[in-house]
């Protein structure tokens, strides 16, 4: 084992700010992603998440989880909208990424969410095709943010097909 590396991500992290001191232009994502989390069809779960996605053309899209009797057809918020965004919008880039959740149409009660894994893949994908980051914005309880600059911060050392390059020469 004298060869073996250990091969790191320095990029896994989060930030967290107070609602009140982000910009406007994130703010109003952030509401459009709870408002969007109050239309969310859960039956199963009880827990409605909501996604707004702002694209590079200054459009907004929306979008929630919608469940089904058989679990595994049901698809996340941020699936679905990153979805929607590329099929109907195929050039425009996607910039920035807000997710909100609760529990019942109470807005009091604002529970944390991160994407899932699949999710992460997801916007991972977009983040390749475009070259560029999407930042994501997740609200929590009591007004606070978690923010993520791009997927990385999620998503480390994330899979690559490449026969010429491996994760590492992305740094
Ligand atoms: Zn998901």
């Amino acid at each position: 084992m004298s060869s073996s590396k250990k091969l790191t991500s320095e990029s896994t992290f989060l930030y967290q700010y107070p609602l009140e001191e982000l910009s406007n232009e994130v703010k109003t994502l952030i509401e459009r992603a709870k408002e969007a989390s109050y239309q969310a069809y859960a039956p199963y779960s009880g827990f409605r998440v909501g996604a707004a996605l702002l694209l590079d053309n200054g459009e907004i899209l929306k979008a929630n989880n919608q469940e089904n009797v058989s679990f595994p057809v049901g698809m996340c918020a941020e699936r679905i909208l990153l979805g929607y965004a590329h099929a109907n919008f195929p050039n425009a880039v996607p910039k920035k990424l807000a997710i909100a959740a609760n529990r019942s149409a109470d807005a009091n009660s604002q529970a944390t969410v991160s994407p899932c894994g699949m999710c992460r893949q997801t916007i991972n994908e977009y983040e390749n095709k475009f070259g560029q980051a999407i930042e994501i914005y997740m609200l929590g309880p009591n007004e606070q943010v978690f923010f993520a600059p791009g997927i990385d911060a999620l998503l480390p050392l994330s899979l690559m097909i490449s026969t010429h390059e491996c994760f590492l020469s992305r740094q």
